[in-house]
């Protein structure tokens, strides 16, 4: 019995879950298994160097799934701040019609993609800015735990409490993000009134992913206590993985007096981690990652996956409704 939820309806998939903007990682080859498999895929737009590169990636990855897939576009303090509109405008002409956003100030793109049309999906780390979502009109929140790699925001609220908050408070429906890699934890995120889960780091660890081994790995080989944050000192906090370049960001941030951006740059360069997953070394420069690193122990196909989640979240529903004993039976 397929999970039905206004998610699934809403986007047209089989399986309540998306695969989220990654960036380095959502390329056309991943996106188009995740959404063959059954999910959303969705290609981030920062990883190509230009809208003009944005529509080829959407245009290859037509020809690798005749399903929905979606472009996630991320605002937050860039190195060479991107010309976010052009990479809407370029999704919008190739006939886009989902996207995800993440990070300050979305309502301009959330305002251009809802006057076409679009279903957008917007990422948020705490309650208040999922009801400012929510007045801004978008589809659904991806409502992002302190458990999530990448941005957590400055609030630290894991995802246990931050989604029976967005049960309480939220109106639209949302999607759990940030400590989900397993059926256990989709069916949790249900229980939590989720319509659904995002994941990140669980798919990079996949066949499909476009990383290289050497870190697929790495990650197989992790617990739950190798990510670190860096930038807190920054207010732009973000979860990565635990290494020699996230260390001495976070020694040089604990200085006394702290650490300028200028002085962390050509440590935490985005250009730098994306050297990670080419060389397949681990140590090179940043690369984001959840506590979910802990809980993936193999590298399956994007279908092996997603097939997998869907039938031990069923099996766990069923028997959690089985735990409804009668009163003659106590
Ligand atoms: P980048 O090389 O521009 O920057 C590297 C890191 O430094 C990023 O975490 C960025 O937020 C941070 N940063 C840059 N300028 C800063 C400043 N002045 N103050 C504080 N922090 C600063 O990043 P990139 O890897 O080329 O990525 C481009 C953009 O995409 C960044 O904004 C990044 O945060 C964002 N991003 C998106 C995703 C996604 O899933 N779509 C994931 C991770 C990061």
């Amino acid at each position: 019995m397929p999970l039905v939820t206004p998610l699934t309806k809403l986007l047209g998939i089989r399986v309540p879950v998306v695969q989220g903007g990654m960036q380095w990682v959502g390329l056309p080859k991943l996106v188009a298994a995740v959404s063959n498999a059954g999910g959303l895929g969705i290609l981030t737009a920062l990883t190509q160097p230009d809208p003009h590169a944005l529509r080829a990636a959407i245009r290859e990855t037509r020809t690798l799934t005749p399903h929905n897939f979606g472009v996630n576009i991320t605002l937050l303090p860039s190195i060479n701040p991107p010309d976010y509109e052009g990479y809407a405008r370029a999704a919008l002409e190739e006939g886009v019609r989902i996207f995800e956003t993440a990070g300050n100030n979305p309502a301009p793109l959330v305002k251009l993609f809802k006057s076409q049309g679009c279903i957008v999906i917007h990422k948020c780390t705490n309650i208040r800015h999922a009801k400012a979502g929510e007045r801004m009109g978008v589809d659904v929140l991806s409502i992002d735990g302190f458990e999530c790699a990448g941005h957590p925001g400055e609030d630290d609220i894991g995802g246990l409490v931050l989604l029976a908050r967005a049960a309480q408070e939220l109106k639209i429906p949302y999607i759990a993000s940030g400590g989900i890699a397993d059926g256990r934890g989709l069916a949790a995120a249900l229980a939590l009134g989720a319509a659904g889960v995002n994941m990140g780091t669980r798919f990079v660890c996949t066949v499909e992913s476009p990383v290289h081994q050497n870190i697929k790995d790495k990650i197989v080989a992790s617990t739950e206590r190798d990510t670190i944050h860096i930038f807190r000192t920054l207010h732009n906090t973000a979860r990565v993985f635990r290494n020699k370049v996230s260390e001495e960001v976070v020694a040089l941030e604990r200085r006394p007096g702290g650490a300028k951006f200028e002085e962390l740059r050509e440590l935490v360069s985005g250009q730098r981690g994306r050297k990670v997953y080419e060389l397949g070394d681990p140590d090179y420069g940043i690369w984001s990652a959840g506590v979910t690193v802990g809980l993936i122990k193999d590298c399956p196909t994007c279908a092996e996956l997603l097939s997998r989640m869907e039938s031990d979240a069923e099996r766990i529903i069923e028997g959690m409704a089985r735990m409804r004993v009668r009163e003659e039976d106590v």
